[in-house]
């Protein structure tokens, strides 16, 4: 028999809580969502201010899954997406170099020297690794070293990764690394550029354009997320299901789906859960991000969407390039520079711990370090995501496994969805497709939300090119 779904609950209105809303409103059931920010998108939002528009991590669409690229497409009209050919750099000893990496350019770029020494060591590391795939148990530095020797890996991953983790790249896992880090591309077919290869679609006003239609689509089943609304505690009576929000106000339903994060769930949980479940959950760990929007008047030509900086000279980990990403992002007719500076925060940082004016002058002084200046700035914009990054460390998969079956086990009707519900290293079509079969599975169906995201190659390869109109 179909299990009876009444009056669900979800926590958090971004891709993953949307799109369970909207899935089970397809299947007929009226869903009530809480979400403790001020906008739907979670960490996928456009944040405005007037008719500059930030997406706080550049986010791309792209997707292996036919449902998940169906969703999009019913969301957004076709005349609201952009095909973006994405073109990235590497901000090194003054020198944008692209990536991915590109062999040529790495013999070539730097000077003779730096070439050779750089082709020496990485096929000494070729030759070690015996043209096998480096072991998911590697340290990222020994999948780094292994991929591209030991000289490239330094100059330009580690102080990169450095930065984004906020740790030694010995103490960070690598599984995350082949999904997300492209190998060189040696230059073998005439004309060939690798930025061909990075395709996808962008909405003309940002990924928060997305959710907002999502939410307009609910809201025509009379379903309005709650914003503002933090859920603080989650209360199991045997029967029901009572979220408590920071306001006091409490709400009732008999499934809850929550994409809030696993370790602040742990805690929220009531009765609370044995110790090692709670000993679990403490040891997640998360990363946050600082997105410093600067507009200047002046026109710097940048040719690339994102431009990573490893150095050490300036505190910024890497920069949107928002005019190739989308002129609807910046006022009708702007013809200045509109930048996203990326500033990382470690598991113990707090996103909160500077004010706007003490991230503006970092981000102007990074600016004036890599040369691209601050002498006439229309506006600057700060976004704070807390919990930007679930970190994959060595136990994450045990810590995460240890609550996932103590909450099967005893409490079968709250699930987890989402990048920081599930704590993986989700893009937002995983997040989505975790919902899909998460309500599915609830429904009876043969699908298996953990399964979702599970696969180790590199994430875009063999994504819907019939998505993106090639
Ligand atoms: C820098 C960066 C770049 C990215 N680039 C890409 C990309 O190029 N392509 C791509 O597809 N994906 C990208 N992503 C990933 C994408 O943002 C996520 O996969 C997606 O947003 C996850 O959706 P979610 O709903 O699971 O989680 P979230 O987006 O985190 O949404 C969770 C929601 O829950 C709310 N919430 C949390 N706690 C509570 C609580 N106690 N009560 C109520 N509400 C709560 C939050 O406010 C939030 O709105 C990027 C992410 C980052 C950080």
């Amino acid at each position: 028999m179909e299990p009876q779904i009444k009056n669900p609950l979800i926590i958090g209105a971004g891709p993953a809580g949307l799109t369970a809303a909207l899935e089970l409103a397809k299947r007929g059931v009226t869903s009530r969502i809480y979400e403790a920010s001020g906008n739907v998108g979670g960490l996928a939002r456009t944040q405005s201010n007037g008719d500059f528009l930030v997406d706080s991590g550049g986010h791309r669409f792209f997707t292996r899954y036919e449902k998940v690229a169906e969703l999009w497409n019913s969301l957004l009209p076709p005349d609201q997406w952009t095909t973006v050919r994405r073109r990235s750099a590497m901000v090194v000893h003054g020198h944008y170099v692209r990536y991915p990496l590109v062999g040529r350019d790495l013999l070539t770029q730097m000077g003779f020297r730096r070439g050779m020494r750089g082709l020496g060591s990485f096929l000494w590391s070729r030759t070690r690794r015996g043209m096998q795939p480096a072991g998911d148990s590697a340290s990222f530095r020994a999948w780094g070293t292994e991929e591209f020797g030991r000289y490239w890996y330094e100059m330009f991953f580690d102080g990169y990764v450095r930065k984004t983790w906020q740790a030694d790249p010995d103490g960070i896992a690598s599984d995350w690394a082949n999904q997300r880090i492209r190998s060189i591309v040696w230059h073998l077919r005439k004309r060939f550029d690798a930025a061909d290869q990075d395709v996808f679609r962008y909405p003309r006003r940002g990924p928060g354009q997305v959710w907002d239609a999502a939410a307009a689509q609910l809201a025509v089943d009379g379903i309005v997320p709650a914003l503002s609304s933090r859920v603080v505690k989650v209360r199991f009576d045997g029967q029901e299901w009572t979220l408590e929000l920071h306001s006091g106000e409490l709400v009732s339903g008999d499934v809850v789906f929550s994409s809030m994060p696993l370790r602040s769930l742990v805690r929220a949980l009531e009765p609370t859960p044995p110790q090692h479940v709670r000993a679990a959950a403490a040891r997640l760990k998360y990363r946050g991000l600082i997105t410093v929007a600067v507009a200047l008047r002046g026109r710097h030509d940048i040719p690339f969407h994102w431009i990573y900086t490893p150095s050490k000279s300036v505190e910024v980990g890497r920069i949107q390039n928002y005019d190739r990403w989308s002129s609807g992002l910046a006022p009708d007719g702007w013809d200045g520079t509109f930048l996203g500076l990326e500033y990382f925060i470690g598991p113990d940082g707090d996103v909160y711990e500077h004010d706007d004016e003490h991230l503006t002058c970092i981000a102007l002084e990074d600016l004036r370090t890599l040369g691209i200046g601050d002498s006439d700035v229309e506006q600057v914009m700060v976004v704070r995501s807390p919990f930007a990054y679930p970190i994959c460390d060595a136990a994450r998969d045990r810590n995460v496994a240890r609550i996932r079956n103590y909450l099967l086990r005893n409490y079968p009707t709250l699930r987890l969805v989402g990048r920081n519900g599930m704590h993986r290293y989700d893009n937002q079509d995983h997040a989505m497709l975790s919902a899909m079969h998460s309500v599915a599975q609830y429904f009876g169906d043969d699908v298996d939300p953990w399964q979702v995201n599970t696969d180790r190659g590199y994430h875009e390869a063999g994504l819907l090119k019939k998505e993106v109109g090639l």
